[in-house]
């Protein structure tokens, strides 16, 4: 068995985004259904479980991950797991762990974040409206994120602002979304909606494509590509008012899979080698069946084999979402 590891596509999977729970305070319209029904909690991983295959995952070289969810702050024993992982970015083998949120808990979370060798975060804030941000996401409280910001940035944690793009609502916000994030020392990345799981509104209603959105925001301000391509998926600008940068992820017109270098563990343990495959590879099962590493490993071989070229997603009118699986199974 080599000891990184190379999928079938000769690609090196360096980074895991592991979620930790499906269940999220919050309802984005994009994102669940009002009445999203959540797995029963003994389904889920262990926080021994999480950590030892987060561990067999860096022992094989991957060197960031992401904990996301749901939202993974309402995960009870977040914090321990974070404490015990940052052993990892001591050693100097995690060049990076961090997590994505939408910022309700932060607040009391970020000091404990940094102690533990957290440095960046991404913070989910898709309008800086009250009203709007609680139709949005039709429970929240848009003053509980914009406290967890600040308490994080004054823990000195560097935030990067996601924003999904939603016709008929970002075409409002992003000129506010933009002052705000640049105002206060942080990037701004855009995401097209993508068709995973069912909602209550037709998608391709939603589906705001970037391109078009960039035209839009360059009518207002001086963009500037940049050549930052941090090894993720988005592509970069410069706004020449702000000197800040805004990202552009377009998994839905612009496909960016070939240099994908992820995975996505669910919090079931259920492993994703690309955010567009039906079904995962169990390491929940490999997990338990033995103290040995050597089932996990083996299995984790098997599936990253068969990683796929890529995704193929289209929204059409009236479709069905591309998988049944929301996005907050295995949390963007
Ligand atoms: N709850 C946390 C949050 O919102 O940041 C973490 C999980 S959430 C599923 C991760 C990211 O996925 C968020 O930035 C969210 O906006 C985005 N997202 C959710 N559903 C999406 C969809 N259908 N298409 C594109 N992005 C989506
Ligand atoms: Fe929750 Fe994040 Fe999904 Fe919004 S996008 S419902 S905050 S998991």
């Amino acid at each position: 068995m080599s000891a990184s590891l190379t999928d079938g596509h000769g690609r090196t999977i360096r980074y895991l985004r592991l979620s930790v729970t499906d269940r999220c305070d919050l309802r984005c319209v994009y994102c669940m259904t009002d009445d999203t029904v959540f797995l029963p909690r003994h389904e889920l991983l262990s926080f021994e479980e999480l950590d030892r295959l987060s561990s067999a995952f860096v022992a094989r070289g991957v060197d960031k991950i992401r904990i996301t969810g749901g939202e993974p702050l309402l995960r009870k024993d977040i914090l321990n797991l974070f404490r015990s992982l940052s052993r990892h970015v001591a050693s100097g083998a995690l060049r990076e762990l961090t997590l994505t949120t939408n910022g309700s808990q932060l607040a009391r979370f970020a000091p404990a974040l940094v102690a533990s060798g957290v440095r960046r975060i991404n913070v989910s804030l898709d309008t800086l409206d009250p009203l709007r941000y609680a139709a949005l996401t039709r429970h929240g409280d848009l003053a509980k994120t914009l406290a967890g910001i600040s308490a994080a940035q004054a823990a000195g944690l560097k935030i990067k602002l996601n924003a999904v793009a939603m016709r008929g609502v970002t075409e409002h916000e992003i000129d506010d979304l933009i002052a705000f994030a640049h105002g206060r020392g942080m990037d701004l990345t855009l995401i097209e909606t993508m068709p995973l799981g069912h909602l209550d509104v037709d998608r391709a209603d939603q589906y705001l494509p970037l391109d078009e959105l960039r035209r839009l925001i360059a009518q207002r301000w001086t963009l500037v590509d940049v050549d930052d391509r941090t090894g993720g998926p988005a592509r970069y600008v410069r706004v020449g008012e702000t000197g800040g940068r805004i990202g552009f992820i377009m998994p839905m017109s612009h496909s960016f899979c070939e240099s994908c270098n992820r995975i996505r563990v669910s919090a079931t343990g259920q492993l994703y080698t690309c955010l567009g495959e039906h079904g995962g590879t169990d390491l929940r099962q490999a997990l338990r069946s033995s103290e040995s590493d050597d089932s996990l490993d083996e299995a984790i071989d098997r599936a990253i084999l068969r990683k796929p070229r890529g995704h193929d997603f289209e929204i059409r009118r009236h479709s069905e979402p591309a998988l049944e699986r929301p996005m907050s199974v295995l949390g963007g």
